[in-house]
């Protein structure tokens, strides 16, 4: 029993039976009782504890319960729970100044949303507002978030419950970025970043267009990281064709690759940053839509059409302060820097032990392991229709054993993403990478 006085087969039964679980099918779904959580753990219902080899949905990033960040939700409740937008607060006032500090330079004006998703709708509205245009271009193989606009600027096969009748308009969609699996067939560097100059034709082909929209590395579909030229070589096109970028850094902000943001490895600066997840290290529901001070001045005279009753919520605000300053305290980022030739490391030995394994790629604390059922084809034990057809994942079945075996991760279709809280130590990502290890047989065996 706890607090709740329900056991957790109460729980786990009302959960299944009163809500939704997310992208499934709902007769499978069993969900374990999750009753606490610490640092780079969550612990069940009956005491067991796991790591948090993905920081849940790569977003725990200063691990859990980390009591400053609790206090400040407590604190702020007391203070001021809530105030409409329209009002000045002082926790506003003083994440903004903080933001300043942590965000790449010139991008300062802040528009606060309680979602990754919403924080994109609110970048393309300011996009199209800003140039007059309409149209943006994602990407194949990329995840904005589950909202109408959002989702229709997902690459992924996650907007096709939406169409057809959903397709929003105005998206195009250009070629991933994906040296591993070369949407063009190119090799890298004999292509010359094509896939960057490819989006230059889009521009000048489609006209009209006001964004390109990017994950700098992109995430959910596999930690795809580009090589160095290519945001420089996609920043001057855009600068170029009067095109704004918009780097979506809902899951690679934070710290997560070793930057506070992953833009930084290239030492470009988008237009308009969009970010949230470790903003507040997911204790509270917080998105972030930042633009350049250019496109800032320009509402200065032009009518803002966007707003919600929860924008700038003191609630959400307030972890945000108490995250940074902890992350400053605790050099959080630098940390997953200093540590990722060792995951790096860790990982191309397990890839030399497991030929299951067709690549392991990623920065910071922000890695994929890709399996492949042979590393000549690339041909992946699953795709994306083998999810939806409600077929057992591969992947699903190894996260399954390590999960018995105390290690929570993230599989994707035929991936694993390890995303631990920044405050791992080297002993928990010995652990984590170790139960993968033990498990991969399963695929290895079934590599032909
Ligand atoms: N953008 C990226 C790159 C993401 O990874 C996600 C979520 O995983 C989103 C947007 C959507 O964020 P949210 O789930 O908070 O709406």
């Amino acid at each position: 029993q706890n607090m709740h006085g329900m056991t957790s087969e109460e729980i786990v039964d009302l959960t299944r039976r009163l809500n939704y679980g997310t992208w499934r099918f709902q007769k499978s779904w069993n969900p374990v009782h999750i009753a606490d959580a610490e640092d780079c753990y969550i612990i069940d219902g009956a005491g067991k504890r796991y790591l948090d080899f993905s920081s849940q949905l790569m977003c725990v990033n200063l691990g859990h319960k980390n009591p400053v960040v609790v206090e400040s939700i407590a604190q702020q409740a007391r203070e001021l729970p809530y105030a409409m937008p329209g009002y000045a607060t002082a926790t506003r006032a003083e994440l903004s100044k903080l933001l300043l500090e942590v965000l790449p330079e010139g991008i300062n004006k802040f528009f606060f949303t309680t979602s990754g998703t919403e924080a994109n709708e609110a970048a393309f509205k300011i996009a199209r507002m800003y140039t007059g245009k309409s149209k943006i271009i994602a990407r194949y193989r990329s995840y904005h978030g589950s909202t109408s606009g959002s989702i229709a600027a997902t690459g992924d096969p996650r907007r096709w419950a939406m169409e057809p009748g959903g397709k929003g308009p105005g998206v195009v969609f250009g070629p991933e970025v994906n040296c591993y699996r070369c949407p063009m067939k190119h090799t890298y560097p004999q292509c010359g970043v094509a896939c960057a100059d490819y989006i230059e034709h889009m521009i000048r082909n489609e006209s009209d267009v006001a964004a390109v929209l990017l994950e700098p590395i992109v995430g959910t579909n596999g930690v795809l990281v580009p090589p160095d030229e290519y945001f420089p070589k996609l920043r001057k096109i855009c600068d170029e064709n009067g095109v704004l970028m918009i780097a979506d850094e809902v899951m690679t902000g934070w710290g997560r690759t070793g930057k506070w943001f992953a833009v930084e490895h290239w030492g470009v600066t988008p237009d308009i940053l969009v970010t949230a997840k470790g903003i507040t290290s997911a204790y509270v529901p917080l998105g972030l839509c930042a633009t350049s001070e250019k496109i800032g001045d320009f509402f200065l005279d032009h009518y803002f059409a966007h707003g919600h009753t929860y924008e700038a919520h003191p609630m959400t605000l307030a972890p945000a302060v108490a995250t940074i300053h902890e992350m400053q305290r605790l050099n959080l980022v630098d940390r997953a820097a200093e540590l990722a030739p060792y995951v790096e490391s860790k990982l191309r030995a397990l890839k030399e032990k497991h030929r299951s394994i067709g690549e392991v790629r990623g920065k910071g604390l922000f890695w994929a392991v890709d399996l492949v059922k042979n590393r000549e084809t690339k041909e992946p034990f699953n795709t994306y229709t083998d999810k939806v057809s409600g077929a057992p994942l591969l992947v699903d079945q190894i996260a399954g054993k390590m999960f018995a075996d105390g290690v929570a991760i993230q599989a994707w279709v035929s991936h694993f993403v390890i995303a631990p809280p920044l405050i791992v130590t080297k002993e928990e990502l010995d652990r984590g990478i170790d139960a993968l290890d033990k498990h991969l047989s399963l695929a290895d065996e079934k590599c032909v």
